[in-house]
């Protein structure tokens, strides 16, 4: 681990609460400056959001570390991921999990996301480019879904995918600001409730907020 992981898993990550040993091993093993543009390489491990072009960004550690955690990952599971954007938050979770499925509606990132990916060697994950307020029913349902920008509210189609057992980490609110929320399917029963307060970039598709004038951007 170099010495800039180093200092934000001590300042952000353990030292803002996180306790889960796998999700700071992941943390401390992932080198967040492979996933952000050349310009903001110097800004890499710092604890804010940074612009990955396209109008979106690759989020803070912080929250990638607070949403992973709150996911509860044992190292089995399948995991859905909504917005793959740098990818960033993929390799966390193909760290953490079985399979990870991710998708994204910006195809300039995905394509740049899988590439990178791939060349560091993840084996453990399915890549989409589409509308991911609807999810991606060919593999579901899944164990774990993680929806890494903001929706009105939480799409039904997202739901209908968590497994029984399993559970759902969206930020749900208006664009200027929204909080976690934590979505659970126990005997059949959707169970609800809200964590911190987040700001995410906007989910775009016909279960999220409404966009351009295609479905994908392209
Ligand atoms: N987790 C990412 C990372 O680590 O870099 C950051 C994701 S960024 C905050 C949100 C992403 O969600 C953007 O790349 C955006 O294009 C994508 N997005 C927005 N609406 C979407 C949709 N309906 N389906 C799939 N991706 C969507």
């Amino acid at each position: 681990m170099n010495e800039g992981i180093r200092r934000m898993i001590e300042r952000d990550i353990a030292g803002r609460g996180i306790r889960d040993p796998r999700v700071i091993a992941a943390m401390g093993k992932v080198d967040r400056a492979l996933f952000v543009p050349p310009e903001w390489k110097e800004s890499a491990y710092d604890d804010h959001p940074l612009s990955i072009g396209a109008g979106q960004t690759i989020s803070q550690p912080y929250m990638v570390a607070f949403m992973t955690e709150a996911l509860g990952l044992s190292g089995d599971e399948r995991v859905l991921e909504i917005g793959t954007g740098s990818g960033y938050q993929t390799a966390i979770l193909a760290e953490l999990a079985r399979e990870v499925y991710t998708v994204e509606r910006i195809e300039s990132l995905a394509t740049a996301a899988e590439d990178r990916l791939v060349a560091l060697g993840y084996a453990n994950i399915r890549f989409h480019l589409g509308d991911g307020s609807l999810g991606w029913r060919e593999y579901a349902p899944y164990d774990r879904i993680i929806v890494t920008a903001a929706a009105p509210a939480a799409p039904p189609s997202l739901i209908g995918q968590i497994a029984e057992g399993g559970r759902m980490v969206i930020p749900v609110g208006p664009p200027d600001g929204q909080a976690l929320e934590i979505i659970e399917r126990r005997e059949g029963r959707i169970l609800r409730r809200n964590s911190i307060g987040c700001i995410f970039v906007p989910l775009v598709g016909k279960e999220g907020f409404p966009g351009g004038p295609g479905q994908l951007d392209r």
